[in-house]
């Protein structure tokens, strides 16, 4: 007994190379920092956790070491990479990216909403704002965010200034009013709900962020002679270079900067944003802060965070906020350190940390490599901090990836997508051909010529060549098929071959036989199989009706057949359809939407593109993660009357287009309609 403690004890933390190496030792406590120091086990728990891999309720020993194998295949298929089911350094990497916080595994069980919005003339409100760009930069990275998504389907976004709109977006720290708290800097980046009332459509930004465009600090200036142009960094004033807003040459303390490489040439410069110069949001139409100002009893110097509990620095626009109740939030300045305890500051170089001496910004004391800087010259006594800027996250390419979620896109396996879950900064168009499908599934495509051109397809599709059946393709089947007796009442039989609906009636297959149910409810049956499509084999596995061309498509083991009318192609190899040639065969199959048909097998399914003849990219996907409370053994998959059907052995679980299995049953009771006299 002891001894098989033991063997777990050695299975579960150090069989996993990654999950048994030495903590570093001279970490330090950031105070204000809510990254705490984890261990990569710890990380891998909280991530499989937060973005929806495991089940929240937990199982202990032995069973969570299995269950975390398998969630990590999850994760690695669903991130592109290699299925290891071992926490290795690749996937520890992966889990340290910048991401979206929406799970990449929805639970369907417990969602409740709609996956697309029932009109076109979507609404969106922009509730605040953050202090790391101006306004208008902000407002216009969410505009282009939208035009991204309705330059390739019919939707059109329209602001509102009041009121409720369908989207509602805000800017918050951690905590910021939903279940699903921030984490500061870095991790998880920005989240949304799918479309919906209430909180469903939100989009939520994390403002422990440094936004930006994407590559540094992006600074519209005001006033000056440069009629608010971008600042241009580095710029040259009296021989010194300059990379960031400086104060030199004033005597007034307001940041400025050149518009041009040149200012001694050019001449051409304006302000950076300074609580000096305005504030935003807030109820003081952007004036500007006054200093020294009271709060409180109390006289501040400087913006500050108290009476405030979400983090954001705050300025009195007159002289007493106590009688006049005035005020504005600070913008941040682009020398202003992210985050920590000391927002709103600059680095003070040199500053001491542990008795060293530092003169830039170090990661020391940290095991995330985060570079930081002492806001005072000491940090060891008066330990004030914060993140060092650097490029940021681009709020347009953040943005539009959560308009796809508040539009009713899950997270996509395509690392070149848009709508996948790790941040990556991108120029130009940002849409992959599998977010345009995807929006395109919900939406149907933009009328008129689209105006981006979308990037052609990587795979090339191989166009089906229409052949008769040759005698030989039948005998060969008819030879290789044994012959079985079926009973003659279907209510006898316990697992159909398959179940399919062709022509609207329920077809049940088994042994070379087949039943339906017409739409009153009547059985007909059994016929054989071979009267009505001569070139089947006895047993099929599954079977569709294409619902563009009514052409049906048969599978049986390795081989697939046609049927349009009597005319039949195949049998083909179903590796023609791009299907992996160790699948032993096509157990379910269900059709999603105009051309596309998923095929199941066991865990995996795959999505056939039916005009393509090919399966999309991205597959396949894990059977339990889209449709999750389905048995994944489940031997007869199908759609009927828009529902979702699973089938195992007698019964079936039927799932609503929400994704929610809402009824199981007995196949012969409920959709064969036998009554009790006919099955003993
Ligand atoms: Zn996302
Ligand atoms: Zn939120």
């Amino acid at each position: 007994m002891r001894l098989g403690v033991l063997a777990f004890l050695v299975l579960g933390t150090c069989s996993l190379r990654a999950w048994c190496l030495p903590l570093k030792s001279v970490f330090v406590t950031f105070p204000g920092d809510v990254i705490k120091n984890m261990t990569n086990t710890q990380l891998a728990d909280e991530y499989l956790k937060r973005y929806g891999y495991v089940d929240v309720l937990q199982r202990s020993g032995l069973q969570a070491v299995i269950s975390n194998a398998k969630a990590l295949k999850k994760l690695q298929r669903q991130l592109g990479l290699e299925e290891t089911g071992l926490l290795d350094q690749p996937t520890v990497d992966a889990m340290k990216q910048p991401r979206c916080g929406v799970p990449d595994i929805r639970n369907y069980k417990t969602f409740d909403g709609d996956l697309k919005w029932d009109h076109t003339d979507v609404t969106y409100r922009i509730l605040n704002y953050s202090p790391d760009m101006e306004a208008s930069l902000i407002d216009d990275a969410f505009a282009r965010a939208f035009k991204v998504w309705s330059d390739v389907t019919p939707l059109t976004f329209t602001r509102l200034f009041d009121g409720i709109a369908d989207i509602m977006i805000s800017f918050g720290k951690l905590d910021h009013g939903d279940p699903y708290p921030f984490d500061g800097k870095d991790g998880l980046l920005a989240h949304a709900y799918p479309p919906g009332e209430g909180t469903q459509g939100d989009a939520h930004f994390d403002d422990d962020e440094y936004w930006t465009l994407g590559s540094g600090p992006a600074i519209q200036t005001r006033y000056g002679n440069a009629e608010g142009a971008m600042c241009h960094f580095p710029f040259l004033f009296e021989g010194t270079s300059y990379s960031t807003c400086t104060t030199e040459g004033r005597t007034d303390g307001l940041p400025w900067c050149s518009t041009t490489a040149d200012y001694d040439k050019d001449k051409k410069f304006g302000f950076c944003p300074s609580e000096l110069l305005f504030t935003f949001d807030g109820n003081s139409n952007e004036a500007p802060c006054v200093f020294p100002f009271v709060f409180d009893g109390k006289k501040y110097d400087s913006c500050t965070t108290e009476g405030r509990n979400d983090g954001y620095r705050w300025c009195s626009t007159t002289a007493n906020f106590d009688t006049d109740k005035k005020y504005g939030f600070c913008p941040n300045r682009d020398t202003a350190v992210i985050g920590g305890n000391s927002e709103g500051e600059p680095c003070h170089f040199p500053f001491t940390f542990l008795g060293n001496t530092y003169s830039s910004c170090t990661s020391e004391g940290r095991n995330d490599g985060k570079l930081w800087c002492g806001t005072t010259s000491n940090y060891d006594t008066d330990k004030k901090w914060g993140f060092c800027p650097d490029r940021g996250y681009s709020l347009f390419l953040v943005a539009a990836h959560e308009f796809g979620h508040a539009l009713g896109l899950d997270h996509s396996n395509i690392k070149d997508a848009l709508m996948y879950p790790m941040y990556k900064y991108v120029e130009g168009f940002p849409l992959h051909r599998d977010d345009i499908d995807g929006i395109q599934y919900l939406y149907g495509p933009r009328t008129g010529p689209e105006p981006t051109a979308p990037q052609p397809r990587t795979t090339t599709s191989s166009p089906v060549v229409p052949t008769k059946p040759s005698p030989s393709d039948k005998t060969t089947t008819a030879s290789t098929t044994t012959q079985v007796v079926p009973s003659d009442d279907a209510c006898q039989i316990k697992e159909f071959d398959a179940i399919t609906e062709i022509q609207k009636e329920l077809h049940f297959f088994k042994d070379g036989r087949y039943w339906k149910i017409s739409g009153n409810g009547e059985r007909k049956g059994p016929f054989m199989i071979s009267a009505k499509w001569p070139a089947l084999p006895a047993v099929i596995n599954s079977a569709f009706e294409d619902h563009l061309t009514k052409k049906i498509y048969f599978f049986s083991e390795r081989q697939f057949w046609v049927y349009s009318g009597n005319d039949v192609l195949g049998p083909r190899k179903i590796e023609k359809l791009g299907l992996p040639s160790d699948l032993d065969k096509v157990e379910g199959s269900m059709q999603r939407g105009k051309g596309k048909v998923l095929l199941f097998n066991g865990e995996n399914f795959w999505r056939l593109d039916v005009k393509a003849q090919l399966i999309d990219r991205g597959y396949p996907r894990f059977t339990d993660a889209a449709f999750g409370g389905v048995p994944i053994d489940s031997h007869d998959v199908f759609l009927y009357k828009g529902f979702f059907y699973f089938c195992r052995e007698s019964f079936y679980w039927r799932m609503n287009a929400k994704r929610q299995v809402d009824r199981v049953g007995y196949v012969k009771y409920d959709l064969l309609k036998c009554s009790d006299i006919h099955s003993l």
